[in-house]
């Protein structure tokens, strides 16, 4: 600071940024000098100098002992009793579980920060966040440590109370009554390291998979629509859950996350999704008596794809044939449009499957297909949250250029992103601290 201030007097001009960052740099020095000294633990007295061990004797106090800790001002030193157990040799710090530091270096508070900036972004990228914002020289492996720990200490917690919504534990959630309550769910591919791929197929014939299925879903309730009549949504009101896992424990996973959002309050409850069979799997076993509706521009989608193998290199005729056939789609006249299809005649094998295949999804899903049915309710009738949703939560975070994770690391970080977004994270916290 007096560097800055002679700079000053010999050209008369003050820069504000760097006078800052000293004051809070100095202020940083300062506040871990007072908190070293508020951390000196003093020796305890001669009745606490023995203590239960975890094996069912005793520990002796031994000594003071310190280690340093990387607070919310900088590094600071902490010193406290040392208690070992003469029987099975295992040593304690009782003041380390009561200060939240056992077993690591960083204090809460940088903790908290390092799951913060690392559910937002790359690691490094954290790493700079926590030098410019608060003046904190970390590692972005330390960042990727504490992040994927809070992260994962958030899911080991999720599956506790999953356990319970199965067994059917859960307090009921008591508040108003929902006037229409969604679930959207869809698959996005998450880039993992090789191991994590092992005897798997890719989607190209004979090619090794180069990422896993990350689920994810969400809830959000619909209370309004605009003078069309077309429906409106909160944006602010969307919970979010993902993870790299079966359908099955997925399945529970939304379950118990619609449970919290009041599903069985809802007067009326819808399930959006693409044709891939999980998702109704899941909305029948767990979702039973939902609206189901196949996103529309999905549907759309799986005629565009027909359309270019009927007539390739044709545009003019793809359109004329979308024309019609979009239209019996809109409409959901779904009967009337399988057996359109089902009358393309075609010597090509290949061709005739593809029709086949496609005759077969909107036949499937024509319950799904009501389009003006649900319009008229003023419904949703695409899945345009769990897109979104998919590249916010999952495509920002995990699909960046270069990364590569673990299974473990993915859902860790999801885990923790969901935690975030859903606004939840200040709760967790609390609830850890309580423990
Ligand atoms: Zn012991």
């Amino acid at each position: 600071m007096r560097v800055i201030f002679q700079g000053r007097r010999k050209t008369g001009q003050l820069d504000l940024e760097a006078l800052e960052m000293a004051v809070r740099s100095a202020m940083h020095q300062a506040g871990a000098a007072a908190l070293t000294q508020l951390l000196q633990f003093a020796e305890p007295s001669a009745e606490q100098r023995v203590i239960p061990c975890s094996c069912g004797q005793q520990a002796q106090y031994r000594e003071l002992r310190s280690k340093a800790i990387l607070t919310a001002v900088g590094p600071a030193q902490v010193a406290r009793p040392y208690y070992l157990c003469q029987h099975c040799h295992t040593g304690q710090f009782p003041a380390d579980s009561e200060l939240d530091i056992e077993n690591t270096e960083v204090s809460p508070g940088v903790r908290r920060m390092e799951a913060l900036v690392g559910q937002d972004a790359p690691f490094d990228r954290g790493r700079q966040q926590m030098k410019l914002l608060a003046d904190l020289t970390v590692t972005a492996k330390a960042v990727e440590r504490t992040a994927e720990a809070i992260g994962e200490d958030i899911a080991a917690r999720q599956q506790r109370e999953i356990q319970r919504a199965v067994q059917l534990d859960l307090p009921l959630v008591i508040g108003k009554p929902l006037p229409i309550l969604y679930i959207e769910m869809d698959g996005t591919g998450v880039p993992v390291v090789k191991k994590e791929t092992a005897g798997r197929l890719g989607k190209t014939e004979g090619q090794p998979a180069h990422t896993r299925e990350g689920k994810l879903g969400c809830v959000f309730p619909q209370t309004h629509w605009d003078q069309e009549g077309y429906p409106l949504r909160d944006p602010d009101s969307t919970t979010y859950v993902g993870a790299i896992e079966t359908a099955e424990e997925f399945g529970k996973r939304l379950y118990l996350e619609a449970w919290k959002r009041g599903w069985s309050r809802a007067e009326k409850k819808v399930v959006i999704g693409d044709g891939a069979e999980w998702i109704w799997n899941i909305a029948q076993q767990h979702f039973p008596g939902a609206i189901q509706i196949v996103d529309l521009y999905h549907a759309r989608q799986h005629l565009w794809g027909l359309a270019r193998k009927l007539y390739p290199n044709d545009e003019v005729s793809q359109k004329r044939w979308m024309l019609v056939h979009q239209d019996l789609l809109d409409q959901g006249a779904i009967k009337r449009l399988t057996v359109a299809l089902r009358s393309i005649h075609t010597d090509n094998p290949e061709l005739a499957d593809k029709i086949r295949l496609e005759a077969d999804y909107f036949h499937r899903n024509a319950l799904r297909m009501r389009y003006p049915k649900f319009r008229r309710q003023h419904l949703f009738v695409g899945s345009g949250v769990i897109e979104g949703g998919c590249k916010t939560v999952i495509g920002s975070r995990l699909k960046q250029s270069g990364m590569f994770w673990t299974v473990r690391g993915a859902n860790a970080i999801l885990a923790l992103r969901c935690c975030q977004l859903n606004g939840r994270f200040e709760d967790y916290w609390e609830a850890r601290r309580a423990v």
